[in-house]
């Protein structure tokens, strides 16, 4: 039976495809990248993958992780060395983000050469109720522009063409539209060095708490992962090799960014004497009450 997971499914390894033909990143064979907010769909070319969560009710598809090294970690408090990497990828993330600053800095921090976001544009959110987005996000002048989504742009009117549609059919049918429609849909910003970018916020807005549900769980995250399918590493490795380097190496602490005793099953800040769990060889390198 088709159920929503196994449609979303489908549809990830047709986005994956995708990357390869039509999306290839601007970078060097040897160049390091990290996927940050990797989610259920990592991008085949990253040596690295970061996510926030185990589990994300605001996300459509299961987190999946592979081969590559996998880590725990806040966009916000990005816990890797200055210039770490070449290049970083982030899609869809950062319209979730309540402080897009911080994960913008530390993208110039840790990034060599530069970057690729990606996000929902303002007007996709006007044919889907993206209720969980915090931004509407355009690029103008070349600045990534986030004006604070204080009420509901979604427009009843212009999705009602999806309610002709059923089920399943609803999905696939919105999934090749915004495929054919995706310049206009989705923000894509290439950056270079530096982000420029514009936050446009109502004053009341910037104290709020994060009220994801997975923020107040105290216990450490049960960790049940998926693993992609044999045939997509086999392929991804085919295509794009593999670089020779040691993820611990450009690991830091992801508040003070200091560096790391590595223990046996834990990750020991020398300065700020704070011990980050290893489970299932993940680091989960967030403060323990934020996840
Ligand atoms: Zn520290």
């Amino acid at each position: 039976m088709l159920n929503y997971p196994s449609l979303m499914n489908i549809l990830s390894k047709i986005t994956w495809i995708r990357w390869l033909f039509r999306d290839p990143l601007p970078v060097d064979h040897q160049d390091l990248v990290l996927d940050v907010g990797c989610g259920g769909n990592p991008h085949p070319r990253a040596d690295v993958l970061c996510d926030k969560f185990i589990e994300d009710s605001q996300r459509p598809s299961t987190l999946k992780v592979d081969d590559r090294p996998f880590i725990l970690a806040d966009a916000e408090k990005l816990p890797f060395r200055d210039k770490s990497f070449d290049f970083l990828v982030s899609r869809h993330i950062i319209e979730h983000i309540r402080e897009p600053e911080r994960f913008l800095n530390e993208s110039m921090r840790i990034s060599r050469k530069g970057g690729l976001i990606t996000a929902p544009s303002s007007t996709w959110e006007k044919f889907f109720p993206f209720r969980y987005h915090l931004w509407l996000i355009k690029v103008e002048n070349n600045q990534l522009v986030f004006v604070r989504k204080e009420r509901e742009v979604f427009d009843e009117e212009l999705s009602q063409f999806f309610h002709t549609y059923r089920g399943p059919l609803r999905y696939i049918v919105g999934q090749i539209w915004t495929q054919l429609h995706r310049d206009a849909l989705e923000v894509r910003f290439l950056w270079k060095n530096k982000i420029r970018y514009q936050i446009h916020r109502a004053n009341n807005t910037t104290q709020e708490k994060n009220n994801n549900p997975i923020q107040n769980s105290k216990e450490l995250p049960k960790i049940g992962i998926n693993h992609r399918s044999f045939l997509l590493t086999y392929l991804r490795r085919a295509l794009y090799g593999s670089r020779k380097f040691n993820y611990e190496d450009l690991l830091v602490c992801p508040f003070c960014k200091s560096n790391f005793r590595k223990k046996s099953k834990s990750f020991y800040c020398v300065n700020c004497h704070y011990h980050f769990p290893v489970i299932k060889n993940i680091p989960i390198l967030l403060n323990n009450r934020t996840y």
